[in-house]
Parts: structure tokens; C-alpha cells; sequence
């Protein structure tokens, strides 16, 4: 048996001292202070708090754009979500067109399966409305998929209002999760012409082409749709106060939903567009970083509760080679920018000890609810006895600044380039299995994939 001893174990709801006794890949035992026989592995605790596993619910590993390739994959992606002390991810299988669901799953699973350093599970992106798929959705729960997810934009990947509300109706028959990119992409297309007739090329068009309104105005769609069809959404990546008042106008007419947002929209702001020497394409990300104001915004939300999780959408693309395809032109940077190493630190640091929230707080957002959202409660996502043995132990008092150059993210810069932390991932279980030690990863590859909830 490994034993932990002596910290601070975290739930949404309380913090405790007491001891957690780890049983193959189980919890076996919580209790105030378990005696450890000789042949048991001691892990120390003293001062720190234990979590259960960070979930990172929205991840892009070794995807393909057309243009450009992910510089994650599954095995270094995994690797820095667990040396944060993420210990699952959910990332999204993206059917292309013409493929049927299953066979988007059976590639995604290929790209993870045996190469994954912290457990996996996969949203389903559906970007080919059609009667096969509408059967397919009712049997994907068997093979552990119960989120999907929909665009609003992209002309490669959007569906139009029938087909959100006719995929919603389905879902619903599962009970499943529907998860939406909310952004107009008829207008985003509309303003990023009028960008390039003016002559603006530059990344800082890329921010102007798709303003907060054009995502407050497909977020109070979605919500309709969602009314019509009688069945919750999800919103992926809440990035400005603009959508954040449409959703509240949604709750006041009483509609459930959920809601999503990421490190990058509460801790970075549009100053970075206008950075010199093409550093602005390093932000490039949709939807695109907003002001200031947007993030106060935020975090207040987060505050009061009305926001339900934090991810990533990591998605790293090398500024060298990858974002340069965009130099003469915006259009032509890959989206996107990694995020799934750093998110527990940053919000460690930026939220946690800034007094914005406390670390049952932080639990709830980052473990509890995307468990719970995502179908994987209670195995996941709580400390108690019969759960998952994926648990970090999080050492407060680490101090150090996050920098590309030591990251294990694949990728040639980070957006959080300098930025000052507090706190570390110091060990960290998957599976039962200690995987880092004093903040190095000292097991790789024991992620399994994430059936579903016993
Ligand atoms: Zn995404």
C-alpha cells in the first residue's frame, strides 16, 4: 500500500487533516492518522494541500488543422498536464466530414492510447450533421463518450442552428452533454473581409475581426436553441463580460447552463496583439483575448458561482514555422496556444492566493464539477474511499516563474512567458501509481482511458 500522511485534504466543500491509503489503483482508506506497516511506500504531506487529480476538460493534442500540426501530442501533452498535476484530460475527437462518429473515435484513441501520461477521455466534435450520426449518438455512452460538442464558427467545422438543435434533441435522449464554440461565424467572416480590404494583416486584425459581441450574440442563440430543445448546453470558453451577460439573462429565465472558461481569458489581455515583431501571433486563439475589464469580469463570475469549470484549450502551435504562416497575413495563423501545464499553478497563484477564491473553491472548478459534467463522478474528482487513486499533493510554498524554456509542453514559447508562481504540483498519483516526484516526472505513460463512472 502507498500512504499519504499528514495534509490537507481538499474537497469542494471542506478541508481536512487526514491520512489517504492507496490500495492498487484505489483509494482503500481516509481516516485521521493511518499507521503505516513496513512494507507500505510513505509519501509526507506536511504542508501541503492533497487534491483530487486536476481535469483539464478541453484539450486539443496532435491535431491537424490542414495547415499545421499540433506541437503536442499525446505523449508530451499528457506529460505536462501531469507535471502540473493534471491527471486527466478530456480532449476532442473531431469528426471530419463524411466520417461516421466511431470512426473519429477509433483515430483518437490510436493518438492516445499507450502514449498517454495521465488518464484520457474524449468529447465528441460533430462537424457532419446527418441521420447516420444522429443513430451513432445514442450508442457512443458504450464506448465512454457522453459530451459533444458543436461550432458556431469555422467554415470547416460549423453547424447551423437546425443542426445544433436537431444534435441537441438527440443528446438529450442520453442525457449526454452538448458543449458549444459560441462565435458568429457568418459575421466573423463578414468582418475579417473588411480587415483584409483595409490592409489590416497584421495579428492585432485578428482580435478586431471577432469582437465580444459576436460571441454574446451566438451564446444568446445557443440559449434559445437550448430552450427549444429542452435540454442544457454547455458554453466552451467563456472569454468576455458580453457573453457572460447573455448567460446571465439565460438564468433568468431560469434555463440551466453551464459554463466554461479558461487561464488565458481571466490572466491575459488584447495588449499583447499590438507586440512587436509578430509576437502578437503567439495570442492568436479563438476566441481572442479581450480587455481588461473582461477578465475583472470574469474572475468576479467565477467568485459569485457563475462560472462551473476552468480548462485550457490547450492547443500549441510553434511560433517558428507554424504561427509564421501567418506573418503576411492573419488569416493564416493556426488558432490556438498551449495552457495544460500551467493551469493549476496560475490559478494557484493568481486566484488562490490572491484572495479571489480558496482551494475548495479551486477543487470545485478544476476536479469536482468537470467530473461531474463530464461523467466521470465519483470515481474522479473527490478523495474518498473507492475513488480513483489520481491525487496531487500540492506544495504552497514552491515559488519560481514559468518559462518556456523549462516547460515539458512541446512547444517553442508559453503566453504566461515570466509570469510569477506560487505552488507546485509536488507529487502526484495516476492510477494509483506515484508519476511525479518533487515536481519531476519519475513514471511515464500510466494513463488509461476513462470508461466512465462506476
Ligand atoms: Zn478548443
Amino acid at each position: 500500500m502507498k500512504i499519504i500522511k499528514n495534509g490537507r485534504l481538499i474537497s469542494s466543500e471542506k478541508m481536512r487533516k487526514a491520512d489517504i491509503a492507496i490500495h492498487n489503483n484505489k483509494i482503500s482508506e481516509i481516516s485521521e492518522n493511518i499507521s503505516p506497516k513496513d512494507e507500505d511506500e510513505v509519501y509526507d504531506a506536511s504542508g501541503c494541500f492533497v487534491f483530487p487529480g486536476f481535469i483539464d476538460g478541453h484539450t486539443h493534442f496532435d491535431m491537424d488543422t490542414g495547415t499545421a500540426h499540433t506541437a503536442d501530442d499525446f505523449v508530451s501533452g499528457t506529460k505536462a498536464a501531469v507535471i502540473g498535476g493534471t491527471t486527466t484530460i478530456v480532449d476532442f475527437a473531431t469528426q471530419e466530414k463524411g466520417q461516421s462518429l466511431k470512426e473519429a473515435y477509433d483515430i483518437w484513441m490510436k493518438k492516445a492510447k499507450d502514449k498517454s501520461s495521465c488518464n484520457y477521455r474524449f468529447h465528441m466534435a460533430i462537424t457532419d450533421w446527418n441521420d447516420r450520426v444522429k443513430e451513432e449518438i445514442s450508442k457512443m455512452p458504450e464506448l465512454g463518450v457522453t459530451s459533444f460538442k458543436m461550432y458556431m464558427a469555422y467554415d470547416n467545422l460549423i453547424s447551423n442552428d437546425a443542426e445544433i438543435l436537431a444534435c441537441l434533441q438527440k443528446i438529450k435522449e442520453i442525457d449526454g452533454v452538448l458543449g458549444v464554440h459560441c462565435e458568429n461565424g457568418t459575421l466573423i467572416n463578414e468582418l475579417t473581409k473588411e480587415k483584409i480590404a483595409a490592409g489590416e494583416t497584421s495579428p492585432s486584425a485578428h482580435p478586431a475581426s471577432r469582437p465580444d459581441y459576436v460571441e454574446a450574440e451566438a451564446i444568446n442563440r445557443l440559449a434559445y436553441i437550448s430552450t427549444l430543445a429542452g435540454h442544457p448546453v454547455n458554453i466552451v470558453h467563456l472569454s468576455s463580460f458580453a457573453g457572460l451577460n447573455e448567460i446571465r439573462n439565460a438564468r433568468k429565465r431560469n434555463q440551466t447552463i453551464t459554463v466554461e472558461t479558461c487561464p488565458q481569458y481571466l490572466l491575459l489581455d488584447d495588449h499583447y496583439y499590438d507586440l512587436n515583431h509578430f509576437e502578437g501571433a503567439k495570442y492568436v486563439i479563438s476566441p481572442p483575448l479581450r480587455k481588461v475589464e473582461d477578465n475583472k469580469a470574469l474572475i468576479q463570475a467565477i467568485v459569485d458561482r457563475e462560472i462551473d469549470t476552468i480548462a485550457t484549450d490547450h492547443c500549441s502551435f510553434n511560433f517558428k514555422k507554424d504561427k509564421e504562416l501567418g506573418k503576411e497575413d492573419f488569416r493564416k495563423i493556426p488558432n490556438g496556444a498551449p495552457g495544460v501545464e500551467h493551469r493549476p499553478q496560475l490559478i494557484y497563484t493568481y486566484l488562490v492566493e490572491e484572495g479571489y477564491i480558496d482551494v475548495m473553491r479551486m477543487c470545485e472548478l478544476m476536479a469536482t464539477n468537470p467530473a461531474k459534467r463530464y461523467g466521470m463522478y465519483p470515481d474522479k474528482g473527490i478523495l474518498e474511499v473507492g475513488s480513483d487513486a489520481d491525487i496531487v499533493i500540492f506544495s504552497p510554498d514552491y515559488e519560481g516563474v514559468i518559462t518556456w524554456s523549462k516547460q515539458i509542453q512541446n512547444v517553442d514559447y508559453t503566453p504566461y512567458e515570466g509570469f510569477k508562481i506560487k505552488g507546485q504540483a509536488k507529487t502526484v498519483f495516476v492510477n494509483g501509481e506515484c508519476v511525479v516526484q518533487d515536481g519531476t516526472i519519475v513514471k511515464e505513460n500510466q494513463g488509461t482511458y476513462v470508461l466512465g463512472p462506476r
